[in-house]
């Protein structure tokens, strides 16, 4: 594969950004590679500078569900292009947007737009602690609610990937506020909860997590949180940043059925553009600024462009069918992918899905948690990637971190990806 202008890039990216990204497990350490510099990419493809075509299983991690460059989606941004890139007014586009969302989320009732999934966990938990007069945050070990002091302990995403349990620059003063339990534990869960000398404030899950590879909820998991958090006046965050519109439009919260009190979205509602959003209840929304003194704004908040971009993709979600067809491609990716683990590494591979997100974890497994999730074998998962990166196939460059299947990918596309799969793990074997 021809990597001059990608190494030529990053050589001069490394002397003006540090380690030459601008998001850390973009640098691609941890997978033994440099960073290849992508110049476009269209549907399920990814064209990097040197020319090099892959087919992308990223997806930008994860707002990409279309595929890039999704026509409606183009067209919307470029018919509010001409009228204005940023208003710092409010605009339509913000109106049309917020409808689609509190229609498709279930216990959304009001919303408000930020301009990433950070912001939108940071603003929530400032609104549950406003809320409650409480200030302890209850989060789980391996999940990833963004950058914000409050998430850095024991974090998922980067942090898994780097080794870091937490990151210097994080007052202990502020940390001393989060506690961080096992994911899929009732019993600690539980008994967390009830310690009322821990003045808690919310508890912020992914409800599904991404961020320590993929890991489902055990049955009636979120159901015991759902109701532990009510019977205690504790606020329930669902961070959907990754779930929100993937696993249903309506989310994990209509895929099992069980309502948070506040939703953080991100990645798909911007669709490929830099926004997030946090909603909930009226009476919880309706404590933020200008009706209530909890304090949240933003310059570029509800952006004209990032609100078409949503709003089209969003239309695109809707149509009839959308998610049962993805479900049973993904559903048709994942039994291939089992068939080839059995075949060439029985008992070293455990593939957790849930709808069209994934993870081929290089363990024995079960992986349940952050625990078992830090079994897997990086150093296979880092040859793997290099194999398939060789072989034209775009995967995310950590073990700790999910595939995702979009609607642009053809079956046939799928079946080749299975195809080079099965070269990789021959030679992992
Ligand atoms: N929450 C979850 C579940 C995420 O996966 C992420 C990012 O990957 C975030 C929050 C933070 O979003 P952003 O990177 O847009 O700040």
């Amino acid at each position: 594969m021809k990597t001059d202008q990608s190494q030529s890039l990053f050589a001069r990216a490394q002397q003006l950004i540090p380690g030459g990204v601008n998001s850390p497990v973009r640098a691609c350490k941890s997978v033994g590679c440099d960073p290849l510099f992508v110049k476009k990419a269209a549907g399920s493809k990814i064209q990097d500078v040197d020319g090099n075509e892959f087919l992308d299983f990223v997806c930008s991690w994860g707002p990409m569900i279309l595929g890039h460059n999704h026509p409606a989606v183009v067209e919307a941004i470029e018919k509010t292009l001409r009228d204005g890139t940023s208003f710092g007014a409010p605009c339509p586009l913000e109106v049309e947007l917020a409808e689609l969302v509190i229609n498709a989320l279930p216990s959304v009732e009001k919303v408000r737009f930020v301009s990433s999934g950070t912001e939108a966990t940071m603003s929530a938990i400032r609104l549950a602690r406003g809320y409650t007069g409480r200030n302890v945050v209850v989060k789980f070990d391996g999940c990833y609610h963004g950058h914000a002091d409050s998430f850095l302990v024991k974090a998922g995403s980067g942090v898994i990937t780097l080794g870091i349990p937490g990151s210097p620059g994080v007052p202990a003063d502020i940390v001393k506020n989060t506690i961080s339990i096992p994911y899929n534990n009732p019993e600690i869960l539980e008994k967390t909860l009830r310690d009322t000398k821990l003045d808690i404030a919310c508890v912020i899950i992914e409800p599904v997590a991404g961020n320590m590879g993929v890991v489902a909820p055990n049955p009636g998991f979120l159901q015991t949180l759902r109701t532990l958090t009510t019977e205690l006046g504790i606020v329930l965050i669902f961070d959907e940043v990754i779930t929100g519109l993937r696993l249903a439009l309506g989310g994990a919260q209509e895929y099992y059925g069980v309502m948070p009190d506040l939703t953080c979205l991100g990645k798909i509602i911007g669709g490929g553009l830099p926004v997030g959003a946090y909603g909930g209840t009226r009476e919880l929304m309706d404590t933020i600024s200008p009706v209530g003194p909890v304090y949240q704004a933003g310059t570029l908040s509800g952006n004209p462009l990032a609100m078409a971009a949503g709003a089209a993709t969003m239309r695109q979600l809707a149509q009839p069918g959308f998610y049962a067809a993805l479900e049973e491609k993904s559903a048709r990716f994942a039994q291939g992918m089992t068939m080839l683990a059995e075949k060439y590494l029985p008992g070293q591979t455990t593939l957790n899905r849930v709808g069209s997100m994934m993870t081929a974890f290089f363990t024995s497994g079960p992986v349940v948690d952050f625990d078992s999730a830090m079994q897997a074998d990086t150093a296979r998962y880092g040859q793997h990637f290099r194999q398939m990166q060789e072989q034209g196939i775009w995967l995310a460059p950590s073990q700790f971190e999910a595939l995702f299947i979009s609607a642009a990918q053809s079956e046939g596309e799928l079946a080749t990806a299975l195809e080079k799969t099965e070269c990789s793990f021959k030679k992992l074997a």
